[in-house]
Formats: structure tokens, sequence, C-alpha cells
């Protein structure tokens, strides 16, 4: 089957193209045909495509809507130009995977797309008034370019974490507030830290219930799951991904206090301190200089500056505050896994965030470390009592994945969960 793999954005497509089926994925031979994104829709928009042979293609074109790009997308792939000869008409395309950014308690699984699904995705516009929308124009644009028949899933970033348990989950503010507005840790970037730990089941050979580890997705968003017998047990992001590690630009944890007193002392509105949590904090808050970790890594080598200093201090002592704290709710793990852009490609920050871990029993491996930039490894020493690895994480895959196993019928819910188990802990 070829899946085509949707992230649609308030101005932005991201897109792959996936040929897999059953039989693939349990061969591990997926095969990707080409990916890229539309950034600028609305305007001149870019369009930047990477074909399976790696060449690099780049365009513009005026594109008013995510319909209107979805449509030159598609005419691109199944043109000539593509060199795509799987994918020569629509009909090629057998079905579309997408990205949605929360599913509230409602999904905690995969799904295939039916009109009660969609109004699902619309109840939790709430909870991600930025995120949901867009995608939701995605899902209806897909309709639109291809007829109502072809099948969607929907692959949602929370999903993941709907088996961390109440103790976990609730924060500890007034009762009714969970149960008239839902207010809750979800937790975010579920799909990566499954893919990891999907990926180390496979590497170390063990089974789920065999599978206890703490990953890291380090990107520009930055989030850790705790994860027990497989499941996830918690995880640092909370209502919103605003919550836990230090990110780029959003500042993590902070006491609740700050906002107010931040407010009033700046002469700005709530929104506007939100806005500043969440754009203006982070790595760029601390140094002043930038969101972007290569970038502090290099100045902090040239200039030894203080504040990229300290800003990247404080980025990994909150992630190893972290790993002690899911170590402690855990009762142990088998290893730690580091993925996402700055987890894949810095050996530095790995090493810096597994400093003084050695109490615990991970003993990093210098060379390792070093060698492991974008590819699966181990970073511990053999004899390690924790492991540490990288593994590069590819969220696309486990969407096309997810959406082949919708169809065939593999997994997972047909409708929207109603669990009454939640239901009746919000009474
Ligand atoms: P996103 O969360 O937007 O998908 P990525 O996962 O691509 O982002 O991660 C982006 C981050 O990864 C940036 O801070 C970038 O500087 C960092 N990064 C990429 N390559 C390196 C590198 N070689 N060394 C350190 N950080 C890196």
């Amino acid at each position: 089957m070829n899946i085509l793999v949707l992230n649609s954005g308030s101005s932005s497509l991201k897109f792959q193209l996936i040929a897999t089926d059953v039989d693939r994925i349990a061969q591990e031979r997926d095969e990707r045909l080409c990916r890229g994104q539309i950034e600028r829709i609305g305007g001149e928009a870019i369009i930047v495509i990477e074909t399976r042979d790696k060449e690099h293609k780049k365009f513009t074109a005026s594109l008013p809507d995510i319909s209107a790009s979805l449509e030159y997308l598609v005419r691109w792939i199944v043109s000539d130009e593509s060199e795509i000869p799987e994918v020569r008409a629509l009909a090629d395309i057998h079905a579309v995977g997408n990205r949605v950014v929360h599913g509230g308690e409602l999904f905690a699984e995969s799904i295939l797309i039916t009109d009660e699904v969609l109004k699902g995705i619309e109840e939790c516009i709430d909870l991600a008034p930025l995120h949901n929308p867009n995608n939701i124009k995605g899902i209806l644009a897909v309709r639109q370019v291809f007829g109502p028949k072809l099948p969607q899933v929907a692959v949602f970033d929370t999903s993941f974490h709907q088996s961390i348990p109440e103790h976990a989950f609730l924060y500890a503010v007034p009762y009714h507030l969970y149960r008239r507005h839902h207010i809750r840790r979800y937790g975010f970037h579920g799909t990566s830290h499954r893919y990891v730990t999907d990926r180390y089941r496979s590497i170390r050979g063990v089974t789920r219930e065999q599978t206890h580890v703490i990953t890291f997705h380090l990107g520009n968003g930055c989030s850790a799951t705790a994860i027990r017998n497989g499941c996830s047990v918690d995880t640092s992001m909370g209502m919103t991904p605003l919550e836990g590690l230090v990110m780029g630009t959003r500042s993590g944890d902070i006491d609740p206090a700050i906002v107010n007193l931040t407010a009033t002392k700046e002469g700005l509105s709530l929104h506007e301190v939100e806005a500043l949590l969440n754009t203006q904090s982070g790595l760029l808050g601390i140094s002043g200089l930038t969101n972007d970790m290569r970038v502090l890594l290099q100045e902090l080598e040239d200039h030894d500056d203080r504040r990229v200093r300290v800003a990247i201090e404080v980025f990994c002592y909150r992630a190893r505050k972290y790993i002690g704290a899911f170590l402690a709710c855990m009762g142990g793990a088998d290893a730690i896994i580091f993925t996402g852009g700055i987890g894949e490609n810095s050996p530095s920050i790995r090493q810096r965030i597994c400093q003084g871990l050695e109490w615990a029993g991970l003993k990093l491996d210098k060379d390792r470390n070093e060698e492991a930039i974008r590819l699966e490894k181990q970073i511990t020493t053999d004899d390690s009592a924790l492991h540490a690895f990288v593994i590069p994480t590819d969220e696309e895959l486990l969407i096309a994945r997810d959406t082949v196993r919708c169809i065939e019928g593999n997994t997972v819910a047909s409708q929207p969960q109603r669990s009454s188990k939640l239901e009746e802990l919000r009474t």
C-alpha cells in the first residue's frame, strides 16, 4: 500500500509517502517514496521535496489554503517528474495517515476516521486550540481532493500516554477542574516515544512486559517519558506541551505564581505571559541568543559565553533531574533512550545529561557516545546496570504503519473510547 502521511499546521503541510503493508512491516521493509513540506501556505508557498534518491527539489507556487496545497502535492507525486512509478494516479495512494495533536481522553489508540471520530477530534479543540483545528482542516482537505471513500487514520500525539495512572496524571488542584474542564496531564510526543520504545524492544529482543525505559525526545520541543512494561506511566509534558524539560523557546516547569508576578511587574496580559513562556523562554530566554542547540554549543566552544553555558547547564540539569524522578517512580529502569534533533546528534549534551549517574549504574562509553550520530547505538559500557541508547525517531513511519494496521483491522478502536472508568473518575 502507498500511504500518504500528513502533518497539517497553520501555514504548513509536512508529508511523506511510504510504501508499506502488513508483510513489509513484519520484515521492516517499508520504503519511503518521497517526503517534504510546503510552507507559507496562504501566499507564495515554498515547496521542498526530497525524492527517493535523496535529491532535493524546491518550487514556489501561489497556494491559498491546505486543499490547494494538497492538490498541488498530489499532482506532483503522480507526475513523471516525481519518478515514483508506483504512483501514477490518485487511486495509487491507498490511504492517508494524519498526525493529530490532541486526542484527549477519547482516543487511547490510532483510529480509522469516521464522522463520529471527526466529531471527537473537534471535541478536543479546547485542549489544543492551536493544533487540532489545523489537523481537522487537513483531514477535510483529503476528503475534498481524494473523495470521501479514501480511508484516513488519525494518529494522536497523546494516545501513548493514556496508560498513565490517575496518581500521575492528576494535578493537585480542585478536582472539579478535572471534572469540568478536563484539566490533567496528557503528555505529547507519544508517537516518538512509542517508536523508539518499539525499536528498543527489537534491538534488545525483549518483550513489551520486559521493557522498562526512560525515553528522551530532545528537539525544539523536549519531553521525557517513563515506560514500564512497555507502557507510558508518566511523562514530563502536561496539560499542554509547556510543562517539563527546558526546551528551545519553552520554559518547562516553573512556579505557577510566576505567571501573575510577571504579568504585574511587566504590565503584560495573561495571554502575553503565556506567549512569553512558550516563545521567549527556554534556551533562547536564558542565553538571550538562540533556541538552536547546535549554535549554542558552537558559541560555547568559540567564546565560552556565560549565559550560553548556563542555558546548556539548566537544560541538562533539568533532564537529569527527571531521570532521577522517573527512576524512583518506576522502581528503576534498564535503559535511557535519546532521540530528536539534539538527542540523536549531540554527544556533548548526552554526556552532560548522563554525568554523575554512575550511582544508578550508568557508565557512558566515550567512544560509543561520540560515534552515535543519527544512528541506533548503545552508548554505555557493556557492564552498565543502567544502559543508554541513541535511537533516531521516525514518527511518520509509525503513522504509516498504524494506518495500515487500522485499515487491516489488526488493531484498534473503531470509535472514540468513552471509557466508563474515566467517566467514573470525573464524577
Ligand atoms: P523539531 O522538534 O522541530 O522536530 P528537531 O528534532 O529537528 O526539531 O531538533 C532541533 C534541535 O536539534 C535544534 O536545537 C538543533 O540545534 C538541534 N540539533 C540538530 N543537530 C545538532 C547537532 N549536531 N548538535 C547539537 N544540536 C543539534
